[in-house]
């Protein structure tokens, strides 16, 4: 049995059920809110975060996977409280963003990876809390600095076995370099997402990503002024019909709450971008674009248990 580290405890990865793998609690830029904590009601975010995940619950998802870092914000304690009062299981990250701190500037891989393996084996921010995946993001381009956690991440990946998930920008596309960065720390391709793929509608860059083993994380649905939904579904529908259906994961990228751009204007402008916009929305569209339950099946529920049973150091 392989059990899947979860903000209320291990579960078994094969009842992990409907996951999706990229999601977000809660979003915030870090020190911001310690330093003016009236912005916001943090009690009256968890209670709207848990009415959230009992209406996604009941619509039949059963995991999200939290990728918020430290450089988003992570805070262990608020998630576990919602996490604690809803059925849904929550598993949480280790790694950065696209902004690491400061304090990552000129040191190097391994002591990165320690801090890594610590929130994997020991727990977050001294709870029990353990991480489930690491997070790793490059955008624009791999850097000297995002060489070195990509570097950290592949090390932490290889001395634990949790997999890789990762946000890239797909304009320069940086999915192909952060594989040959993975690769070149001996990482198995197989045991990384390759995130925010979905953003693109170029098969010939998508198939390249998945003959090299990893997943793509078709991954922001509701997020239309990257890609229409159109020729998300389009694309996910071809790469089905190529016979793909084993290689991709389907998610939102959404959150409960973010301090970038305020609720009214993130409702108003970004009206599909919420968590039951794959269950309600998008499994009708595809299944009307020629893809059969069987492969919606693998693609929500098989490929997540399977990203998560490999197990183990190498
Ligand atoms: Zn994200």
């Amino acid at each position: 049995m392989a059990s899947v580290p979860t903000v209320t405890g291990p579960v078994d990865a094969a009842k992990l059920g409907f996951t999706l793998m990229h999601e977000h609690v809660f979003n915030r830029s870090p020190g911001v809110f310690e330093a003016w904590p009236h912005l916001w009601d943090r009690e009256a975010e968890i209670e709207r975060a848990v009415g959230i995940f009992r209406e996604l619950k009941a619509a039949g998802v059963d995991t999200i996977v939290d990728l918020t870092t430290v450089d988003l914000g992570r805070d262990v304690h608020m998630v576990r409280e919602v996490g604690r009062q809803v059925a849904l299981n929550i598993v949480m990250c280790t790694g950065v963003w696209r902004y690491p701190p400061r304090f990552f500037d000129r040191r190097n891989p391994d002591p990165i990876a320690d801090l890594f393996v610590k929130d994997i084996e020991e727990g977050i921010a001294g709870t029990e809390v353990r991480a489930g995946v690491i997070k790793l993001a490059t955008e624009p381009s791999v850097d000297a600095l995002n060489e070195t956690m990509l570097r950290a991440g592949a090390r932490a990946q290889r001395r634990t076995g949790v997999p890789i998930s990762t946000h890239t920008d797909v304009n320069t596309r940086s999915g192909l370099a952060q594989q040959d960065v993975f690769e070149s720390e001996g990482v198995d391709l197989s045991r990384v997402v390759i995130g925010h793929s979905g953003d693109s509608d170029d098969i010939e860059y998508l198939t390249a990503i998945i003959d090299r083993g990893s997943y793509i994380g078709m991954d922001r649905f509701g997020l239309d002024f990257f890609l229409s939904t159109e020729k998300r579904v389009e694309t996910v529908a071809r790469l089905c019909q190529m016979g793909h259906a084993a290689k991709m994961v389907l998610s939102h990228d959404t959150n409960c709450f973010m301090d970038t751009i305020p609720r009214p204007i993130k409702e108003q402008r970004m009206p599909n971008w919420h968590f039951l916009h794959i269950t309600n929305d998008i499994l009708p569209a595809l299944r009307l674009a020629g893809v059969t339950d069987d492969q919606i099946r693998t693609m929500t529920v098989d490929n997540p248990r399977r990203i998560f049973e490999k197990q183990g150091a190498y």
